[in-house]
């Protein structure tokens, strides 16, 4: 059996480790269009900020090491350019062999979002930077050590803004964040949003919102952002990240369905509307686990679970993939922000009939020394199964999160957050966890 994987870092990779345990005898060819394979994503923004010291450990795994350790061929700086489903080939460009053609028996896309880059005046200006991968990091990195006392605007106050506003702010720069909407952070709620933008603004971020770029001006020295009503800021760099869009142009006249936005459609077992053909990751629509449409949400933990399951069908054993419920965690600064479900304003949207409390209990027992406050919402149906929840706090924000994630992937009420026995000494928790409470509150 031959199997050509397209992408070679979250869902590529993990499809292509399990693939081989599960298959010793498969032929495994990985297309990476970049020079490195299976990098930190998640890590780029602490690279900058310098909680990540050594830029080695951003690269997880080698092509050597994925050859050696698991037999896959890896070919970087080679851009699967075209898919003919018919002769069962892809095209490939590759810098060191060019254009060349391979075949497969099976195939599995996992190329990933790339950043959006919106078409307007002076978007080619060298100093806006976005980030995707290592020689995006480089980049920037490079920037950022040129000299002291710069300033950054970053536009876009999603995952990715937040992330890189911080880091930048550590890395010694003036930073100011322009957001389009009212508010950081969509999945979170506005009233738990505005505590993340708190904390920024405490650490000196420059926040302004509802304000949309019109343009980039360059300066004699440094780069103009137009905003709306004439307002111009000026800045060393800009980094943009206003989303991302699934990196599928290759997959034009492949006949791959695609949806409105351009991810890959696929059923439960990870296979497009093409036979042999199979895809994960960012570049796919997914299915809401909380409200069943169909969506796309560009998270790690998703694609190495679908890279899994990808695997495991292609090996013939019947795993499937259920949905995406979108459980996220952010830190801000000394704050953490973690989501799971949905959120009140797409239960708005969708019409549903909704309730939702808020608790702040302690993080752990008050009287044991260092606790705070966690800010903690649930959302649920009038006959209380669990749709979402988000927290908002210093410490111990993630594991109740987790918590009612876990809740949410069994179906959970209401009911059982008050039954869940969790882990309690004064240092921890309490006797009544906050999952507990939430629990007894929404009762
Ligand atoms: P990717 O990991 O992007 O891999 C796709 C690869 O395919 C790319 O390297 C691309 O070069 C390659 N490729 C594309 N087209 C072709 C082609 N035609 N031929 C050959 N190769 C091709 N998620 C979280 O859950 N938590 C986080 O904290 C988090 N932080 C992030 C921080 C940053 C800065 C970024 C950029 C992302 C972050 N993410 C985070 C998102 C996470 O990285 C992605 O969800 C995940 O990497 C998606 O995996 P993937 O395999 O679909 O795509």
């Amino acid at each position: 059996k031959k199997v050509l994987i397209v992408g070679g870092v979250a869902g590529g990779a993990s499809a292509a480790a399990r693939l081989r345990r599960l298959d010793e005898q498969a032929e495994i060819i990985m297309f990476e269009k970049g020079p490195y394979i299976s990098f930190a994503n998640c890590g780029l923004p602490y690279y900058i900020g310098g909680t990540i010291e050594e830029r080695a450990r951003l690269l997880v795994q080698t092509p050597k090491g994925m050859q050696d350790r698991f037999n896959i061929d890896v070919r970087t700086e080679s851009e699967v350019i075209a898919v003919d489903s018919s002769k069962r080939t892809v095209q490939v460009r590759s810098v060191e062999r060019g254009v060349y053609e391979e075949s497969y028996d099976k195939l599995i896309l996992s190329p990933g979002a790339r950043p959006i880059v919106p078409n307007l005046p002076g978007k080619d200006n060298p100093l806006i930077y976005t980030v995707r991968n290592i020689p995006d990091i480089d980049r920037i990195k490079e920037q950022v050590s040129s000299r002291n006392n710069q300033s950054a605007i970053v536009i876009g106050g999603g995952f990715i803004g937040v992330e890189m506003a911080e880091n930048l702010k550590e890395a010694g720069l003036d930073v100011t964040l322009v957001e389009g909407n009212d508010q950081l952070l969509t999945p979170f709620d506005a009233e738990l949003a505005a505590s993340l933008a708190q904390e920024m603004e405490q650490h000196g971020v420059h926040l302004l919102f509802s304000q949309r770029v019109q343009g980039f001006r360059a300066l004699d020295q440094g780069i103009g952002v137009e905003l709306s009503e004439g307002l111009v800021l000026s800045a060393d760099m800009v980094i943009l990240a206003i989303g991302v869009t699934p990196d599928t142009s290759f997959l034009q006249n492949s006949g791959v369905a695609l949806g409105a936005r351009g991810h890959i459609v696929v059923n439960d077992k990870m296979e497009s509307s093409v036979p042999h053909i199979y895809a994960v990751g960012d570049a796919i629509e997914v299915k809401d686990y909380i409200h069943g449409t169909q969506t796309a949400i560009p998270l790690a933990g998703p694609a190495n679970k679908q890279g899994r399951i990808v695997a495991d069908q292609i090996a013939g054993l019947p795993t499937t993939y259920k949905g995406t419920q979108g459980t996220s965690i952010i830190k801000v600064f000394g704050l953490t922000g973690a989501t799971t479900g949905t959120n009140e304003k797409t239960l708005k949207r969708l019409n549903k009939d909704y309730r939702t409390v808020t608790v702040h209990p302690a993080s752990h027992a008050s009287y044991y020394p260092g606790s705070s406050a966690v800010a903690l919402k649930l959302l649920f149906t009038p006959e209380g199964k669990i749709l979402g929840a988000q927290a908002v706090g210093y410490e111990g924000v993630d594991k109740r999160i987790d918590d009612i994630a876990v809740a949410i992937h069994y179906g959970g009420n209401v009911r059982d957050l008050t039954e869940l026995e969790l882990s309690y000494a004064p240092p921890y928790s309490s006797a009544k966890d906050p999952v507990n409470m939430i629990g007894y509150a929404a009762e």
